[in-house]
């Protein structure tokens, strides 16, 4: 967890980061070529190996988070009432970013009491 976001939502930008990296490489590389001449070549065939290492690391990523995705519990956020997905037990809305858990041990309130919280501070205004 560096982003606090959720797992899904982590695992794309990481795919994404990875794919500008990879690009950014391979371009670099190129325009090697174009500054330094022959001795450019050698920089452009690492910055496109490395690049194509990138982008290729980026999609195994981006297949790995869509095959989670599949298996991800799909449920009603308890705070912002948007649909969200989770993976594991302990997971961060895609949205409103809070902790959401399978686990009754974990949880501090349930989605019912929270309801309830919520309608009493509502009462309360
Ligand atoms: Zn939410």
């Amino acid at each position: 967890m560096f982003f606090k976001s959720s797992k899904i939502n982590e695992f794309r930008l990481w795919g994404l980061l990875l794919t500008m990296a990879g690009m950014g490489l391979m371009v670099l590389g190129t325009a090697g070529i174009v500054f330094w001449g022959q001795s450019g070549k050698i920089v452009a065939g690492i910055g496109l190996v490395i690049g194509l290492i990138a982008m290729l690391a980026s999609l195994a990523i981006y297949f790995w988070a869509g095959m989670l995705s599949t298996s991800a519990v799909q449920l009603e956020c308890p705070e912002c009432h948007k649909l969200t997905k989770m993976l594991g037990k302990t997971d961060r809305c895609m949205f409103c970013k809070t902790i959401l858990t399978l686990d009754p041990a974990q949880a501090t309130v349930t989605a019912d009491e929270l309801e309830q919280l919520s309608a009493e501070h509502a009462g309360n205004k």
